[in-house]
């Protein structure tokens, strides 16, 4: 029988919130070994199973399950601090695109290792990317893959075919798919997802040869809808019928992760909910490009689930995921002028547990036996966090990346007391400035960008 006390570690918070079934706990614990959730239950009877087990956290803390950055793009990890007074369509013509034509699988690496040390610092556990480019030939969305693997965060992975603006053959478009599916096959942390840019950013060839791939491997969606109202109009002229609807034609929603889904009419919502999509919630780029106010309350009283997205680093501008999850029901109880609107537990539960269902993963997002060990730990020991009334608001309205002590994926921790231990960050961000400049003059970025040419 195995040693059950060997490696095992136990987490403990005055307040464990489990976003699962056994609800919050005073003064708890969760005991994690190999990777997954043994216990989880009140302090002193978790110690009492487990008594030679290390402990980390104390009373003070506060124990979460890890977020999850439903939808960012860490093919913008290089050009933030861009655009913020263009709309997503003239953003997309003038920055984004040039920088796609000349983003590489060394800027991709790099990129990604400089907004996962972001990420991690604020608590991120699992991220759904969408690397968009058009180097074709480079297979650029592969240093995702690259990057992730040696941040150690769990993530999905996809490419954001597009071929309107750019084109190629749509069997360039194809391979790329085939080999970052091939890169992450049999890889404990990351999976694949089949990236649909925007629907009108495809042509009708490649279209099809989404809708193929899909049908052929069963593989899921991971696609921006409705995000703009110009992007309607946009359909109904092109296609007929929205790129919602043209997106369920082609089978393309069915158990998707849309990013946005912002200009829905009713029977969208009930579309998105009969195909078991799931939808995540970009608040803060959505403000900076003017793009709309996503009705999350009318997609959750409708059982979409609804999780919550950075959204990528040139239309946020940061991967802050505390910002997020502050932002999402501020933005709510002022659109709709009613501070009910958005609590702050439902705030924590996008970022958690209804997350994950929107990305369609069963096994994080909740600290619950049996799951995997993605944990987040707030010390408690700065003013935001020192007198802890309610630790949901206390957590979306007072926490920063400051407050973050821990951060465990899949049992390895990758924060030990607010310092990085997968993540050389001097090195990176290092490394990262002579890419920024290198892709901020091959694209042609100098009018929104102070760097010099090199
Ligand atoms: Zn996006």
């Amino acid at each position: 029988m195995r040693d059950r006390t060997a490696a095992v570690t136990i987490i403990r918070g005055g307040h464990v919130l489990t976003m699962g079934g056994l609800g919050d706990i005073r003064d708890g614990a969760v005991a994690i070994a190999g990777g997954t959730i043994l216990d989880v239950g009140a302090y002193d009877q978790v110690r009492s199973r487990y008594p030679g087990a290390p402990v980390v956290g104390d009373e003070r803390s506060i124990i979460l399950p890890g977020f999850v950055n439903g939808h960012t793009h860490l093919s913008e990890a290089l050009i933030p601090g861009m655009g913020e007074d263009l709309t997503l369509q003239v953003w997309g013509d003038r920055i984004v695109g040039p920088a796609g034509r000349h983003l590489t699988r060394e800027m991709a690496e790099i990129g990604t290792l400089l907004k996962a040390a972001e990420m991690i610092r604020t608590g991120v556990t699992t991220v759904n990317d969408m690397f968009v480019h058009t180097n074709m030939g480079s297979l650029a969305s592969l240093g995702v893959v690259d990057g992730l693997e040696r941040a150690g965060l769990r993530g999905l992975v996809s490419f954001g075919a597009e071929d309107v603006w750019d084109p190629h053959p749509v069997a360039a478009f194809v391979e790329e798919h085939h080999a970052l599916a091939e890169r992450v096959a049999g890889s404990a942390l990351l999976a694949f997802r089949l990236g649909v840019g925007t629907m009108l950013g495809q042509s009708d060839r490649l279209l099809e040869a989404s809708a193929r791939l899909v049908a052929e491997h069963g593989w899921r969606v991971h696609v921006h809808l409705a995000e703009v109202r110009e992007e309607v109009v946009g359909g109904m002229l092109r296609f007929g019928e929205t790129t919602i609807e043209r997106a369920d034609r082609l089978g393309l929603l069915q158990g998707a992760t849309v990013a946005h889904a912002i200009w829905l009419r009713e029977h969208e919502i009930d579309l998105l909910r009969e195909r078991g999509a799931g939808v995540v919630h970009n608040p803060v780029a959505n403000m900076i490009l003017g793009s709309g106010v996503c009705r999350v309350g009318a997609l959750r009283r409708a059982h979409v689930p609804v999780g919550l997205g950075t959204d990528g680093a040139a239309s946020n501008d940061s991967q802050d995921m505390l910002q997020t999850i502050k932002i999402a029901p501020l933005l709510q109880k002022v659109h709709h002028l009613d501070p009910t609107a958005l609590s702050a537990r439902d705030a924590v539960a996008m970022a958690t547990v209804e997350g994950a269902r929107a990305l369609g993963l069963t096994d994080v997002g909740s600290l619950e036996r049996g799951n995997r060990a993605d944990l987040v730990r707030f010390h408690g020991r700065l003013p935001g966090l020192a007198n802890v009334h309610d630790p949901y608001q206390q957590i979306v309205y007072c926490a920063s990346a400051l407050d973050v002590a821990d951060v465990w994926v899949d049992g390895r921790r990758l924060l030990d007391d607010g310092r990085l231990l997968t993540i050389d960050e001097e090195a990176v961000v290092h490394a990262s400035r002579s890419l920024a400049r290198t892709l901020v003059d091959r694209a042609g970025l100098h009018a929104y960008s102070c760097l010099a040419p090199s």
